[in-house]
């Protein structure tokens, strides 16, 4: 009996260390892919990551769905853009979460903002009313890989925080992720540079940080203000710049219609491209790697075609 006793006790002990590591992940969910994918690169398989939006949805406006919920219940460690990208859904979903853990300034909310560099920081009076929705300034400054490096840095410090026994394997793949993501800026700055200074037009403004960083010169917008659809006398406006300035290219995020696109290009001649401003927003970008890949190749295919160098 005893034997049986002490072999059940044994038995359990043993099935303790798979099962403990299993609960040990930390569960970090994110709003979007982009954040979820930089924190697989720094937490591997010592967390567990959930997106919320999906790249090939506006962030701005995404529709939220009870399934959000139970992420955020679930989660230890939330992740935002920030500048008030989500305001639109996500003040609601954590408040019915219900999880103090990932309440705005509890020590599971991470706002990924904070440590990067931020363009079109309003200088005057802009209220949402006006129907701007970037009134903190640009909230897609993911897309200049030098602020990717930032924010996986500020992720890394904490998961460091909740898991300071990890802070070595932590480490290892923040330096990791570091050394690829310089090997992919050397070969992304190389791709771009025959085109430094080409002039493009974007729908929504997604690509600030992506254009300083690699040297596009965005000259319109097929939005008359962030959020605000185009307006036939914008586009009439638009159309002429771009006749007059020979610009080629329009960029388009996946989610917007393309029948205003598709009219500029008809007017203009230029190349109406779909180029998604997030991971997931096309099949071919499952990863922060992969979304720069995409994004660079697209363009300098279209400026190729278009004769530019
Ligand atoms: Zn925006």
């Amino acid at each position: 009996m005893l034997n049986r006793i002490l072999t059940c006790v044994l038995l359990a002990l043993l099935a303790v260390p798979g099962t403990a590591a299993a609960q040990s992940k930390l569960n970090v969910v994110t709003t979007t892919e982009d954040l979820a994918s930089l924190a697989r690169e720094v937490g591997g398989d010592r967390i567990t990551v959930e997106g919320i939006a999906r790249g090939y949805q506006d962030p701005h406006f995404v529709e939220a769905k009870p399934s959000f919920i139970l992420k955020l219940q679930k989660a230890d460690l939330l992740i935002v853009v920030g500048r008030e990208l989500e305001i639109g859904w996500l003040p609601p979903l954590i408040q019915q979460s219900r999880n103090a853990k990932v309440q705005v300034g509890a020590a599971g909310y991470l706002d990924a903002s904070l440590g990067v560099r931020i363009l079109e920081i309003p200088t005057g009076q802009i209220t949402r009313a006006m129907g701007d929705v970037h009134p903190l300034g640009n909230p897609h400054y993911w897309m200049d890989p030098e602020n990717g490096r930032l924010i996986a840095r500020e992720i890394a410090g904490k998961l460091v925080e909740f898991r300071p026994a990890d802070r070595t394997y932590f480490e290892q793949r923040l330096a990791d992720f570091n050394t690829r993501l310089t090997a992919a800026m050397a070969r992304w700055t190389a791709a771009m540079a025959p085109y430094k200074g080409m002039k493009v037009v974007t729908y929504h403004r997604s690509f600030p940080n992506f254009a300083e960083r690699f040297g596009l010169d965005i000259v319109g917008y097929v939005e008359p203000r962030p959020g605000i659809p185009p307006s036939p006398s914008h586009t009439l406006e638009l159309i002429q710049e771009m006749k007059r300035l020979g610009v080629k290219i329009v960029l388009v995020e996946p989610y917007f219609d393309l029948g205003t696109p598709n009219a500029i290009g008809r007017a203009t001649g230029a190349q109406v491209l779909e180029m998604p401003p997030s991971v997931g927003g096309v099949k071919e970008a499952p990863d922060y790697f992969s979304l720069f890949d995409y994004d660079i190749a697209l363009l300098a295919k279209a400026a190729k075609a278009a004769g530019l160098k």
